[in-house]
C-alpha cells in the first residue's frame, strides 16, 4: 500500500505509515469500524429500553449489520480507495437498516400498548 502523504509503500494492514506516521487508509477504516461498532451497541442499548419483546425482532437486523461490517473489513484487506469507500457505504447502510428495524419495532410496541 502506498502512503497518501509521503507516497512510500507501507506494510499492508498498518494503521500508520512507518515512514512519515500519517494515518493510512486501513487506519481510517479501522476508526470507522470502531464508530460503527459503537453505533450498533448504542442502538442495541436503545432497543433494550424499548422493551424485551422488540429484541427478537431487531436482533437479526443488528446481526446482519455486523455481518456486513465484517464483510467490509475483509474487503479492506485487498484494499484500494474505491473499495474502502464501498465498505463505508455498506456499513452505513447496514446501520441505517438496523435503526429502521428498531424504529418499526418501537412503533409496533407503542400500538400494542395503546390497544391494551
Ligand atoms: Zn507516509
Amino acid at each position: 500500500m502506498r502512503c497518501r502523504k509521503c507516497n512510500k509503500n507501507y506494510k499492508s494492514g498498518a494503521h500508520y505509515c512507518e515512514h512519515c506516521g500519517a494515518m493510512t487508509a486501513e487506519g481510517d477504516f479501522a476508526l470507522a469500524m470502531t464508530d460503527f461498532a459503537t453505533a450498533t451497541k448504542n442502538l442495541a442499548r436503545a432497543t433494550v429500553k424499548i422493551g424485551k419483546t422488540s429484541i427478537t425482532e431487531i436482533k437479526p437486523s443488528i446481526d446482519s449489520a455486523i455481518e456486513q461490517a465484517s464483510k467490509a473489513a475483509k474487503e479492506m484487506k485487498i484494499v484500494t480507495k474505491p473499495a474502502a469507500q464501498k465498505a463505508f457505504e455498506a456499513a452505513t447502510t447496514a446501520l441505517q437498516l438496523a435503526a429502521q428495524a428498531a424504529e418499526d419495532a418501537a412503533t409496533k410496541l407503542r400500538k400494542v400498548s395503546k390497544s391494551q
